[in-house]
């Protein structure tokens, strides 16, 4: 059976040396163990939903039912993909070989990596750990979990369910902070994959460029909203409310700040505060559906981005129960701290800027963000987004909801991350395509290319 280990580095190289003895055996090669490991990740969701609601409502004080749906329910369906999917994504796909070659045949084979690290971040602390778990496991790897110690319940929780349902030779979690991922990241790693913050995504790549190890980083960064006057301004505003409130604001791809003509928004601010009501009520401090703020550092950096600021909507906090209030900034400035850096809480500014064209330069000037999103009307301002700037993935007239797209390949670029998943891209992330090439018997045209040089060859060309 799978144990959680100690934080000792030898501990845990031993139990790394086990897992990889394992893959070279082959025992997950086989599509009948991925398989069944897929059934049985899915058989932990369905047995423990209720535990995972708790220990997530814990960490985070999320909603059983957003937990439900955002953590679980994704997890599920992204697992009934992959078995859906499992054959025809392993499958060796057969190649044109041209002429010269005859007779061969060619074909990509899709092989497992090997043994993969997979480090998660607190906000969606069983979503982030197992999502790319599953392609994983369908590619046919040994796996390390490393859930976050800032999310502390739902780390215990999946030390403890992992080992009862999935093999103890395939997948292992490693429960810890810095301490243990840098021991973790000081052993050579077929595959690390890591979600959190770019200043820790740097410490990864350092780590793996020692092991010539790949990466993927899934990072974050200040996601930007456009919305002008040709749009549906009260739609918009529910869009952003969902969006930037949905886990207290803790959310790698929800919209960061607004850019809006200034004639746009006082009836946003308005719209924005029916959208908020609506969601949270009157008091949302009483609403069981508002999260909370992970932890008092994070809470008190973010009560700091409020220290002068123009408070349209929101504002209060109580510091006791990590609340923070759904809060609107209005006159935001550039050079506002708020702007300096990710906000990833609960705090929406909103910058009035006067045209798409200024939008745009503005995005550009900053680096390049995870998600994008324009509200407009008018196809020629989407285009031009599109065109001209450059983000991990974009909706327009919406936010958020392209991640839940399987087919759509979910990553950063430049200092949002590199790599993505979802879907089959899982999969093609955790394996090697291995180009094989298999000589038939006969003629070798390729005699001809070889020494020696005669004019009789020279001639023939
Ligand atoms: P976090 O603090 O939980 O850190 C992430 C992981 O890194 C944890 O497992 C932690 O133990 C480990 N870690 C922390 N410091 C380390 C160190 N010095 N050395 C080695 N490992 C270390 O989470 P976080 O970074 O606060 O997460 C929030 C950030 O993640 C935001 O920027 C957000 O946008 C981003 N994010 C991105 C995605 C995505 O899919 N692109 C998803 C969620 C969050």
């Amino acid at each position: 059976m799978t144990s959680t280990i100690t934080p000792d580095a030898r501990a845990i190289t031993s139990q790394v040396d086990a897992l990889r003895a394992s893959y070279g055996s082959g025992r997950t090669r086989p599509l009948a163990w991925r398989r069944q490991q897929l059934a049985a990740l899915d058989m932990l969701l369905v047995e423990n939903g209720s535990d995972i609601e708790v220990a997530i409502g814990i960490d985070l004080g999320k909603h059983p039912l957003e937990t439900h749906l955002a953590e679980i329910g994704t997890v599920r369906a992204e697992i009934e993909l992959a078995m859906r999917n499992l054959e025809q994504w392993a499958r060796p796909r057969t190649i044109e070989v041209g002429d010269a070659l005859q007779p061969a045949q060619g074909f990509i084979q899709r092989e497992p990596l090997g043994t993969v690290l997979i480090i998660s971040p607190w906000n969606y602390p069983v979503h982030l750990l197992l999502m790319p778990c599953v392609g994983a496991i369908a590619a046919g790897n040994t796996v390390v979990l490393k859930p976050s110690e800032l999310a502390p319940a739902t780390s215990e929780l999946m030390a403890r369910l992992i080992p009862q349902y999935l093999d103890g030779s395939g997948v292992l979690v490693v429960e810890g902070g810095v301490e243990e991922t840098t021991e973790l990241l000081a052993l050579p790693w077929d595959h690390i994959f890591y979600t959190g913050n770019g200043a820790v995504g740097r410490i990864v790549a350092a780590a793996a460029a020692k092991h010539l190890s790949p990466t993927t980083l899934e990072l974050g960064g200040k996601s930007p909203v456009w919305i002008d006057s040709s749009a549906d301004i009260d739609e918009a505003a529910h869009w952003l409310a969902w969006g930037k409130f949905a886990n207290a604001g803790q959310t790698c791809v929800a919209p960061d700040y607004v850019m809006a003509p200034a004639a746009v928004v006082p009836s946003l601010v308005n719209a924005l505060q029916r959208e908020i009501s609506a969601l949270y009520g009157i008091n949302p401090r009483e609403s069981a559906d508002l999260g909370r703020v992970v932890n008092r550092r994070h809470l008190d950096r973010l009560v700091g981005l409020l220290d002068g600021a123009i408070i349209a909507i929101g504002g209060d906090v109580d510091p006791e129960d990590r609340y923070l209030a759904p809060t609107v900034l209005t006159d935001v400035k550039p050079s506002d701290p708020v702007m300096a850096q990710e906000i990833f809480g609960p705090i929406l500014p909103v910058m009035s800027v006067p045209t798409a064209d200024a939008a745009i330069d503005y995005i550009n000037a900053g680096d390049k963000p995870l998600a994008m999103y324009v509200f407009s009307g008018d196809e020629a301002v989407t285009n031009a987004f599109l065109a001209r700037t450059s983000s991990g993935g974009v909706a327009i007239n919406s936010v958020m909801i392209q991640i839940g797209v399987h087919d759509l390949p979910f990553g950063g670029v430049g200092e949002s991350g590199n790599g993505a998943y979802h879907g089959e891209v899982t999969m093609r992330t955790f394996s090697h395509d291995r180009s094989v090439l298999v000589k038939g018997a006969g003629q070798n045209l390729m005699r001809f290319s070889e020494p020696p040089y005669t004019t009789e060859k020279e001639q023939m060309l």
